[in-house]
């Protein structure tokens, strides 16, 4: 019981923490404060009972949700997670981080979040797609390519969207592929999709290495989570020529001072599942990994792990944030007085939705990239988007640190662009 109501009040803090942010920041650019107004919760938040008859006969009725935060911009988008810890709280909050990062990187979309509260551990395969079909039943009317586009995200794959696609399809007596994006390829996925977070954090890493003056083909990388995100990162990086002196996962750590052999862990991590039993290199705990002698720390795992007690261990000059919430509010404020960069998570994660958007064009045109195309379109938006932030953070803001700059400078796309719309009549200034 203590723990559950510890874990709802960890979510909770979430919304708190990013609508503090969020007001932080419409207060430095002395935006109006009728953009809170507009900001401060989703458009719509829906909750609905998801009835799945399940193998053994017996119906059991998840709760499912979907926010739908902002669409100034346009259809509202973000991943559909199966977990049995959702709140709808973590869910509003998701859902503004996904409107700040399309913003902010200059996709057409707004932000979106949805979820069912499930165990998938516990499912099986076909209870797992009766669980979508029945999601896609119960929200499918506030679904669809110009209205709103779930993604995978935690437990859900490129499977899951597929099934979503198919039934969104059949209800809508049409082929409508375009409501999702993550698809497998076979029915408009996209090339270079999944590992279009990774690949985007690499590019961001890489700017950010310039504008500190740190020679990136020599850098000194520890990545924190060797998942789809910190694998392709650091296959990337090391493929740059970086040398990944430490990676972690749920497993523990690895620690080679002249860098570890990437491709052979990538080998061993995809035989075994974990980066446990890798024999080169010395084992390191998840704690020692952050406070390592690095150039660039790349937390790429769970929220709140550079926190109150560890951030004054950090010793990397630029933190590039590949997770979602890695950093807790006290420890921005320790990093920033020890000069640390830390370029936050909704600039340095958000080429999955960046790729997201080329697959849902594509589906558009009914037409496919190559993967050279979408790389480099990829490199582009990414390079752009790092370059725009860090000009802003550094006329506007430096004494603050980057993660405000980041906010203020989507914040006022946001703001411009619902004063075009006439959502502002006292204009967007305080
Ligand atoms: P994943 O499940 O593929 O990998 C997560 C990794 O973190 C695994 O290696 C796991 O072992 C490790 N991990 C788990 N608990 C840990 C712990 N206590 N200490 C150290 N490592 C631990 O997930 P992913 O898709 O790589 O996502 C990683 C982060 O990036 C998440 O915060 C996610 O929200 C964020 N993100 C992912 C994407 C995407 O496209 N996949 C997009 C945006 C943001």
């Amino acid at each position: 019981m203590t723990v559950e109501v510890d874990k709802e009040k960890k979510k909770d803090n979430i919304l708190e923490s990013t609508l503090r942010m969020i007001r932080h920041a419409i207060d430095l650019a002395n935006l109006s404060p009728d953009v809170y107004e507009h900001l401060k919760t989703p458009m719509r938040f829906v909750e609905v009972a998801i009835p799945v008859e399940m193998e053994d006969g017996t119906t059991k009725v998840f709760t499912g949700y979907r926010s739908q935060h902002n669409n100034v911009f346009g259809p509202y988008k973000g991943g559909l997670r199966y977990h049995p810890d959702v709140t709808s709280d973590s869910l509003k909050a998701l859902s503004m981080w996904m409107t700040l990062k399309c913003s902010l990187v200059g996709v057409p979309f707004g932000g979106g979040k949805g979820a069912v509260v499930c165990d998938p551990m516990k499912l099986t395969i076909k209870e797992r797609e009766r669980i979508t079909r029945s999601y896609v039943r119960a929200l499918g009317s506030i679904l669809g390519p110009e209205v709103d586009i779930p993604a995978p995200d935690i437990f859900t794959d490129a499977q899951v969207m597929a099934w979503i696609a198919d039934e969104y399809s059949s209800n809508m007596r049409e082929p409508s592929f375009g409501v999702v994006t993550g698809k497998p390829l076979a029915v408009g996925g996209c090339v270079g999709r999944n590992e279009a977070t990774g690949r985007g954090c690499f590019f961001v890493a890489r700017e950010a290495a310039k504008a500190y003056e740190i020679p990136f083909e020599h850098s000194r990388i520890a990545i924190q989570g060797f998942g789809n995100v910190g694998s392709n990162a650091a296959r990337l990086f090391a493929e740059e020529g970086c040398t990944i002196i430490a990676v972690s996962d749920i497993s523990g750590g690895l620690y080679k001072e002249e860098g570890l052999d990437i491709p052979r862990l990538i080998d061993h991590v995809n035989k075994t599942g974990f980066i446990k039993g890798f024999p080169d290199g010395e084992v390191i705990t998840n704690e020692d990994l952050l406070a390592l002698n690095c150039d660039i720390l790349i937390p790429a795992a769970l929220e709140n792990q550079i926190n109150g007690s560890n951030a004054d261990d950090v010793k990397a000059k630029i933190i590039v944030e590949a997770a979602n919430g890695p950093t807790t509010p006290e420890a921005d404020q320790i990093l920033k007085e020890k000069n640390i960069l830390v370029v936050p998570d909704i600039l340095a994660n958000s080429g999955g939705v960046t790729v997201s958007y080329f697959e849902w064009v594509q589906n558009n045109y009914g037409f496919s990239w190559d993967l050279a195309t979408v790389n480099k379109h990829l490199q582009d938006k990414m390079v752009e988007a790092f370059r725009n932030v860090y000009h802003y953070y550094c006329e506007n803001c430096i004494d603050s640190d980057m993660r405000t700059g980041a906010y203020m400078y989507s914040i006022m796309r946001l703001a411009e662009a619902m004063q075009y719309r006439g959502w502002l009549r006292n204009g967007i200034y305080a």
